[in-house]
């Protein structure tokens, strides 16, 4: 066995202890297996272990990685998330690449995606990222903000709305880490309330996945645990 295989078992059983542990069916949570920086020869046998959702932080890197894996056996299985920063005149190649786009935080870039999305392509799928705790990060807004963007996001065409995304500033107690996991929860079930089409909340890493899962995640983005540490 491959240790990216036996890491992404090990990652699956921590996923599916913790959602025990809280009363939560481990089906709720979805692993997105965080390639940034690494090869394509990581990701194709993270592949052959059964993972086919990878997020990916730096727009050129994960363009070239989507167009490798065109022809692979499991190309329609895949599905890529978008996770890192978003600027302007990048937009137009997440909109014709990825499937997903985690970092959304201002109006204007979600009418570029909007726009620039093909109309062959399925709705590009968004999260709204909020920045819920880290005060020296310029990504994300501020929850009070949250219903204005939600509701113009929701009327642009070619793209829909599945929810939200948070990255907490790095802390090691779980404690914590909880108390801002659950307001991540709170409004991630407000949202939800209004529109029926929310369904995920993008939240948890390598070293704060428990927590975010006992609060409520129901997407973990996880790097290291799988794929090892970056350079
Ligand atoms: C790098 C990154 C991750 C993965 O972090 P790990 O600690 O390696 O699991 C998750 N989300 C985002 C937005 C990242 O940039």
């Amino acid at each position: 066995m491959s240790t990216i295989e036996q890491n992404l078992q090990d990652v699956r059983a921590r996923i599916a202890t913790v959602a025990h542990n809280c009363a939560r069916s481990p089906q709720e949570v979805t692993l997105l297996a965080v390639s940034k920086t690494k090869p394509v020869s990581a990701i194709e046998e993270a592949i052959a272990a059964g993972q086919y959702a990878f997020g990916e932080n730096y727009v050129q890197e994960g363009v070239d990685k989507i167009h490798y894996f065109a022809n692979n056996a499991h190309s329609t299985d895949l599905e890529w998330h978008f996770i890192g920063p978003l600027q302007s005149n990048k937009s137009r190649l997440v909109a014709e690449n990825f499937a997903w786009c985690h970092t959304v935080d201002r109006l204007k870039i979600a009418q570029r995606l909007s726009t620039q999305r093909p109309a062959a392509m399925a709705a590009l799928n968004i999260l709204i990222q909020v920045n819920i705790s880290d005060e020296q990060s310029k990504s994300g807004i501020a929850l009070t903000e949250l219903p204005a963007l939600a509701a113009s996001i929701s009327e642009l065409p070619n793209l829909s709305l599945r929810g939200l995304m948070a990255i907490p500033a790095p802390e090691s107690d779980y404690q914590r880490q909880l108390v801002v996991f659950e307001q991540m929860n709170q409004a991630f079930l407000t949202l939800k309330a209004s529109y029926p089409q929310i369904d995920t909340l993008s939240m948890g890493m390598t070293d704060d996945m428990a927590a975010a899962i006992s609060a409520g995640s129901t997407l973990v983005r996880i790097g290291t645990a799988i794929f090892g540490t970056r350079a």
